[in-house]
């Protein structure tokens, strides 16, 4: 007798959804990376390290980019011959390096930049409306990871202690950046913002509740 067909539960297909995507992106990486001579860790680092002007150390860029210690080391001895990147001493503690970006890394980030990959254009091509969504789903499903501990805390506007969700009564511009002084907008929240600091745990989870609570369509008593 034939099996009735079983559908997989919404999260393994949202998997399987994420998992095409992540196909698309290794692509586009590979291209990417090649246009300016590089491999994809190797760009990674540089896209990392643009927009940090204190430099990383290799352990903080290994476990951002979610490869080993020696594949981060071996990425950037092969930036360096290529003068992308060089150590400096990091000025808080004499024994340790710190990796820095050159300008001529910078120009690199940039060319690889200069023609958007496929997923870019897909995303682009979504409703002003469906990227907002899509946006502020992905955020909560990164913030997830970082709770179970998969990833590191990202540079995102909801683990920033800079950020004050629903601030405004305005719903085009609701939340309010304390660095900048100004309000922003859902579509405005940001996943990798230089200007980020770690807010306290204890913090993070009083602004995730807000944001999540002031999100909700229905919010308790409609
Ligand atoms: S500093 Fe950046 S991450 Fe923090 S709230 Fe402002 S825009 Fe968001």
């Amino acid at each position: 007798m034939e099996k009735p067909h079983v559908v997989p539960p919404v999260h393994a297909r949202i998997v399987e959804g994420l998992e095409r995507i992540a196909t698309a992106l290794k692509s586009d990486d590979w291209a990417c990376a090649q246009s300016v001579g590089l491999n994809p860790t190797q760009l990674a680092i540089l896209r990392a390290l643009e927009t940090r002007n204190r430099g990383m150390a290799v352990k903080e860029l290994a476990l951002l980019l979610g490869v080993s210690q020696p594949t981060a080391t071996d990425s950037i001895l092969a930036l360096e011959r290529k003068a992308l990147v060089e150590k400096h001493a990091d000025p808080a503690d004499g024994r340790a390096v710190r990796v820095v970006i050159t300008g001529a890394g910078k120009d690199a980030v940039r060319s690889g930049e200069a023609a958007p990959g496929a997923v870019a254009k897909a995303t682009a091509a979504l409703e002003d409306e469906d990227q907002e969504q899509l946006l502020v789903q992905l955020i909560s499903v990164i913030r997830q990871l970082q709770e179970q501990g998969a990833i590191p805390i990202q540079r995102m506007c909801v683990s920033c202690q800079h950020f004050q969700p629903y601030a405004h009564a305005d719903a085009a511009r609701p939340h309010h950046c304390t660095f900048v002084d100004a309000a922003f907008g859902q579509q405005d929240l940001r996943i990798d913002c230089r200007d980020h600091e770690t807010a306290d745990p204890s913090v993070r989870a009083a602004t995730w509740m807000e944001f999540e609570k002031d999100r909700s369509p229905n919010p308790p008593g409609d």
